[in-house]
């Protein structure tokens, strides 16, 4: 009985989400602009959190403002790896709200922290898995030719996962998320799973390591491919998000 408590505190409760995809080079939604990279605004009961920012600035903040979505509403931001096309328009939301915490992977370059610095916001570097709000978790910095990190909601639905670009290679990802929460069930993977230049058969080994993950709804875009995305659709049916700029998945 005492371990069923202690279980109950490590896991307590979980949160609504809802996601909105704001930059992506997938179109979705007439009205918005697509570009490669990827962004995407993190919605919990009282958090916004802004994952990457897309590459082009000024592309960035015409979506959020066609979406609707004030970049001062945004609380956290969290950038999943340096490369431009996820941290390109940093710059110029931090112009709109420098009032925000900025989370990078801790081998970083030391040129954008100073620019997180600069403009009156605050870097924090994360190394390992953390709690970053109340149910809301980096997997870590997760290392490899390009370090990477991921987020991690906990949902009354179980566990879902939002990727930058998955350079450390998605599967590998999902293995660091399914030690973090052994007993919970993976719910959604979103993002960049770095699949454009797969082949078939690595597409499927791919997609039989979700399944045996557990993972109920799949939802790649930015850099997974196309041949990705129709493998996934097809393997998951109605559990597959066709999702682009503008898409929104909440799960409560
Ligand atoms: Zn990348
Ligand atoms: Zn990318």
């Amino acid at each position: 009985m005492a371990e069923q408590a202690h279980q109950d505190t490590t896991r307590a409760g979980s949160t609504d989400l809802r996601l909105t995809v704001v930059y992506d080079n997938n179109p979705m939604k007439p009205g918005l602009q697509t570009a490669w990279g990827f962004a995407c605004v993190v919605e919990t009961g009282k958090t916004k959190v802004l994952f990457d920012t897309g590459g082009e600035g000024k592309i960035f903040l015409a979506n959020l403002q066609t979406l609707g979505i004030d970049p001062a509403e945004i609380d956290r931001v969290v950038l999943s790896h340096f490369h431009y096309d996820h941290t390109g328009s940093l710059a110029e939301f931090l112009k709109k709200n420098p009032r925000v915490t900025v989370y990078v992977p801790k081998s970083f370059p030391e040129k954008i922290i100073e620019d997180i610095k600069t403009a009156g916001a605050t870097p924090v570097a994360v190394t390992s898995f953390a709690e970053l709000q109340p149910n809301i978790f980096t997997l870590g910095e997760i290392g490899g030719a390009i370090p990477e990190q991921s987020l991690a909601i906990r949902t009354p639905k179980g566990i879902a996962i939002i990727t930058g670009c998955a350079h450390p290679g998605i599967l590998t990802i999902l293995q660091r998320a399914k030690s973090i929460f052994p007993d919970e069930p993976l719910y959604l993977v979103i993002g960049g799973f770095h699949l454009v230049n797969a082949t078939k058969k690595q597409i499927s080994e791919i997609i039989d390591g979700f399944k045996a993950l557990g993972v109920q709804k799949a939802a790649p875009c930015h850099c997974s491919g196309d041949e990705t995305r129709k493998m996934f659709s097809e393997a998951y049916g109605n559990d597959f998000y066709e999702i682009g700029v503008g898409g929104i998945i909440e799960v409560r």
